[in-house]
């Protein structure tokens, strides 16, 4: 199913996107080295909560994963880039995290990852990798419109990664946005220019660039829901919503400080 927000919703999305960037922006300032991952999880809880907002993880039960989620934010680290199932961890100096949150909030709902190194000592390899993932994510916002199609996106974000040096895995990548998390078109991490869905302005959509260091193939951890990379190489991954307007995109998921 594909939704169409009508503009007089457009400043709801505005307000979920706002939510959901600032409680990555707050969880990012509080992780630090010894920071648990369940402390992570009860944070964004209470915020979520205290905005009077609904978690799209806590009752998630995809077929691909061990359902339900039973938790607020996905927690991914070092080799683990998708769905990261917060557990007993404490953050270690130097470990890469990556962050991702959906919630719905007057019945529209945003999603955005953010991924960052923990502490000062930061591996260049680590930063670029992040860098790669920003970039990929904002090349393919910059080709996003009414009137460009899906495979437009797709191509710009792998373009990116691929002259990056990275491989891309097209099991997992973007998707529609609206009254409920995952819809269609989903928006592979690379793909042809000129081919797919035609963008129209209403449409809302997360676009996530991700990828591990040496590899595409992902393995599922124990818990049933965290995938990590199969050769256990460090991983990123980048999320904004988008929100297509008559003449451009707008994005929902900006932190404060980079918002119009
Ligand atoms: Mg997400
Ligand atoms: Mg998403």
């Amino acid at each position: 199913m594909i939704e169409i927000l009508s503009p007089t919703r457009l400043p709801q999305a505005r307000r979920t996107g706002a939510l959901v960037a600032d409680v990555l922006a707050t969880l990012k300032g509080r992780s630090t080295p010894g920071t648990n991952l369940l402390d992570i999880d009860r944070w964004a809880k209470a915020m979520i909560l205290e905005a009077g907002a609904v978690s799209c993880y806590v009752d998630y039960a995809p077929s691909f994963g061990r359902g339900p989620f039973g938790h607020y934010i996905c927690t991914s680290v070092n080799d683990a880039v998708l769905h990261g199932l917060p557990h007993d961890y404490a953050l270690a100096e130097g470990d890469l995290l990556s962050l991702d949150l959906a919630v719905s909030l007057g019945g529209v709902v945003a999603d955005s990852a953010i991924s960052f190194v923990v502490g000062e000592t930061q591996s260049a390899e680590d930063l670029a990798m992040i860098e790669a993932t920003e970039r990929a994510l904002a090349a393919g916002i910059a080709v996003a419109g009414p009137g460009a199609r899906v495979g437009d996106l797709s191509h710009a974000i792998g373009t990116v990664l691929s002259e990056a040096g990275y491989q891309v895995n097209t099991e997992f990548g973007g998707h529609g946005v609206g009254s409920t998390m995952h819809q269609d078109p989903h928006i592979a991490n690379t793909g042809r220019p000129g081919r797919g869905y035609k963008l129209r302005p209403g449409l809302l959509l997360a676009l996530e660039p991700w990828v591990m260091a040496d590899t595409a193939e992902l393995v599922t951890d124990a818990d049933g829901w965290t995938l990590r990379s199969a050769t256990g190489s460090r991983t990123a991954h980048s999320e904004h919503t988008i929100a297509v307007t008559e003449d451009g995109v707008e994005i929902l998921t900006l932190p404060e400080h980079s918002r119009p």
